[in-house]
């Protein structure tokens, strides 16, 4: 069903933060929009804008052909959903909801089972960001399922990016971005913990975190010549050796344990290090320790 002048009804299942964001954007754009949450109160400001309140989540999954899904888990919505087999049949289930990959995946076998249509997204967003152009939802499932909703979906962010027929693409995506956020994160709070025993601020250290951040890591990681060596299992390098990350982890440890800080996230990327030293690695790239990431049996 392609979009047209008259924007087809839409139903939301979760009023949280996100649900709330979501359904207003439909709102907004002119669908008729059903909501259900089970803290009915939620849903008082989307009713005052046009929505309608289903009695049941039953009701919310019969009221429209496209049903947004997004709870705070992927259990969650199973324990609404499964007891509703016969009222999925026809449906096309969108569900935003974080989970794994593999959760997205035996949702889908689930909703197909039981005669409905599924794609599984991925919010790259906060809420106030919902609505806007350049949002980006990454989306897995049948291209043509996806093709036929597009419009009614760039509602929600209009980066809306198409990844695969692989249900659980999106999160995969959706997972590494966030552990690639974790990462850079957890060692910007070490960098602070170890300048804090030198009675160093935050503030004072700023500009040159923003410089190397600006003209080493983002370089670093958004590279296209590494990334495709990286595909391709090369890990040769003439800038920074195995040998010398393994002495330079060594000395923010060695360092972080002279001052009484913690050295926890770095003790195992250090082994990591030293294990493919030992393996006859160190003139490689520091690349190679993806090896060990893989097949964690091999540590
Ligand atoms: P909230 O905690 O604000 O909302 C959780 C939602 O789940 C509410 O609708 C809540 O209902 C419902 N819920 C929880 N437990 C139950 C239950 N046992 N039975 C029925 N309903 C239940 O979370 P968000 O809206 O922020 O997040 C929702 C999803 O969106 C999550 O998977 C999150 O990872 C994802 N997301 C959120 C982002 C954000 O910035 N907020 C960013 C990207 C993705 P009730 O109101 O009754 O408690």
């Amino acid at each position: 069903m392609k979009s047209t002048s008259i924007p087809a009804s839409v139903s939301v299942i979760g009023l949280g933060n996100m649900g709330v964001a979501l359904a207003d954007a439909f709102v907004k754009g002119g669908h008729p929009t059903t909501v259900w949450n089970r803290s009915a109160d939620r849903a008082k400001g989307l009713v005052e804008k046009g929505a309608v309140l289903a009695g049941s989540v039953a009701e919310a999954i019969t009221a429209s052909s496209l049903v947004v899904v997004c709870l705070s888990t992927y259990k969650v919505m199973q324990e609404l959903l499964e007891p509703l087999q016969s009222e999925l049949s026809g449906r096309v289930i969108v569900n935003l909801t974080t989970g794994t990959p593999e959760d997205a995946r035996k949702t889908a076998k689930w909703v197909s089972v039981h005669g409905g249509q599924y794609l599984d997204g991925a919010i790259m967003a906060v809420p106030q960001m919902i609505g806007l152009p350049e949002t980006l939802i990454f989306y897995g499932g049948s291209k043509a399922l996806f093709e036929t909703y597009e419009p009614t979906l760039k509602l929600l962010g209009g980066n809306a990016a198409y990844l695969s027929e692989d249900h659980g693409v999106p999160l995969i995506y959706d997972l590494s971005l966030l552990t690639m956020m974790y990462g850079a994160w957890y060692g910007s709070l070490h960098a602070h913990a170890l300048l804090s025993t030198a009675n160093i601020t935050a503030t004072e250290f700023l500009p040159y975190a923003t410089n190397w951040m600006n003209q080493l890591v983002a370089p670093l990681l958004s590279d296209p010549v590494a990334a495709r060596a990286r595909d391709e299992g090369n890990f040769k390098t003439d800038v920074s050796n195995m040998n010398t990350n393994k002495l330079g982890l060594e000395h923010i440890i060695n360092a972080s344990k002279e001052q009484g800080i913690s050295v926890d996230w770095l003790l195992p990327v250090h082994e990591l290090a030293v294990k493919k030293v030992a393996e006859g690695y160190g003139a490689d790239s520091f690349e190679r320790v993806i090896e060990a990431i893989r097949k964690p049996q091999v540590i």
